[in-house]
């Protein structure tokens, strides 16, 4: 079967991951019957028309027809489509050149001056400062909420509240939302959400199925999933897909054409990488719960995490990414633990197929809901597609500089 958008919602998610967006005018040429499996990289800026009068009745601002290579072409379309087929309920997807820039352009498409946003207090940073920096600027304001607030959500919507913002499970701390009791309220009283789902992707969260209007992923993670490219999608529902693509369009956003191929050929593979990221994860986690070293673990499948019930209750899965407390020692011991591994990365982003470590302190990212700085040093990992009993055996031999740290 060809791809086509029209057959995407009867057929299984993996099924569709593999032929979404391989529509036939983007992998062959017209009058061959042969095409190629995976769409090429189209690079454009100008777009040459058959004659003046063609030139002029070109209106081809919103639909998937080349225009001008700012409005894109079939390489970023069929990415864009392949990502909207993961939800049935979705209507279109944006492509942008960072998660970051899709989580501006999509705050901007559903916001005006003198609206109110309720944003989540575990949301990752650089989020946050769109919130404190931007958004003041242009007279949104923005109130944080308690990670665990569920339908309690009711209580903070004034007149003036206009969206509320999820982002679950959060990327250090890992507090799981309940998303359907936030929806139901904000569907209750006229209100947009939208959520970083990068985490779950749509596989493990389908997001807009549980009412969300419009679901944001940083591709650098898992879509891409081989830490080598930056993107960022923002699909949304029928009723907000319009203001979505407009103020994209209007911003001037758009993806690498390079870029958006790197990312398919990522997205092919990512239900596979996903799960045996994800079990390794559990594993590593269940292992680091038994031990002396670690107070406590933050993830979603462990019943120590808050929200676990939620997790278990809407989520298909887990993924790779989780964090734990050490027993003490402070931030010294802490460094002298992830110096010593090896077969983990010390950096930011996450995703890849390599496991990473990175220390994190959360307390000065927080306002709705204090971080307890009494808690041990915080260690937040992705795991990749190592096998587990080397990281394991690696994560033990680690803690014995962590001992040594302490005692010296
Ligand atoms: C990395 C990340 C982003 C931002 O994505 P970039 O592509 O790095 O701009 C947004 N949300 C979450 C949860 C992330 O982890």
């Amino acid at each position: 079967m060809s791809g086509d958008q029209g057959e995407g919602g009867k057929l299984k998610q993996g099924t569709r991951l593999v032929h979404a967006g391989r529509r036939r005018e983007w992998t062959g040429m017209p009058g061959d019957p042969g095409t190629i499996v995976n769409p090429p990289v189209w690079r454009a800026s100008t777009v040459l028309y058959e004659d003046v009068a063609h030139l002029r009745s070109a209106n081809f601002h919103t639909e998937q027809r080349l225009y001008y290579g700012r409005r894109g072409a079939p390489t970023g379309w069929a990415l864009a489509d392949a990502i909207t087929q993961m939800e049935p309920e979705a209507a279109g997807t944006m492509l942008f050149p960072s998660g970051v820039a899709a989580i501006a352009s999509a705050l901007l498409a559903v916001l005006k001056p003198g609206d109110e946003l309720l944003m989540v207090d575990s949301v990752y940073g650089p989020t946050r400062s769109i919130c404190d920096g931007l958004l003041r600027e242009i007279g949104v304001m923005t109130r944080y909420y308690d990670p665990l607030i569920g339908a309690g959500i009711a209580d903070l919507i004034g007149e003036k509240t206009r969206a509320i913002f999820l982002e679950s499970p959060g990327s250090l701390t890992f507090e799981v939302q309940d998303v359907p009791a936030i929806v139901a309220v904000a569907k209750d009283r006229g209100l947009i959400t939208l959520l970083d789902n990068t985490w779950a992707t749509p596989l493990l969260l389908p997001a807009l199925g549980y009412g969300v209007d419009i679901s944001i992923l940083a591709c650098t993670k898992y879509i891409v999933g081989h830490s080598d490219v930056m993107l960022g999608s923002v699909t949304a529902n029928a009723a907000l897909w319009p203001k979505v693509q407009a103020r994209a369009l209007m911003l001037g956003q758009m993806a690498s054409p390079d870029d958006c191929w790197l990312a398919l050929r990522g997205l092919r593979t990512m239900r596979v990488r996903l799960k045996e990221q994800g079990a390794s994860a559990l594993a590593l986690a269940r292992w680091l719960d038994a031990r002396p070293e670690v107070a406590s673990v933050l993830h979603p499948a462990l019943p120590a995490c808050p929200g676990h019930d939620v997790w278990a209750r809407d989520f298909h899965g887990a993924a790779g990414l989780f964090s734990f407390d050490l027993a003490g020692g402070g931030d010294a011991a802490r460094t002298a633990f992830i110096d010593a591994l090896e077969l983990f990365g010390i950096g930011y982003s996450w995703g890849g197929y390599e496991s990473l470590a990175l220390p994190v302190d959360p307390a000065s990212l927080r306002s709705a809901r204090r971080w307890d700085e009494a808690r041990g040093p915080l260690v937040r990992i992705n795991v990749g597609l190592e096998d587990v009993e080397d990281l394991i055996a690696d994560m033990d031999q680690a803690f014995v500089h962590w001992r040594n740290a302490q005692s010296g």
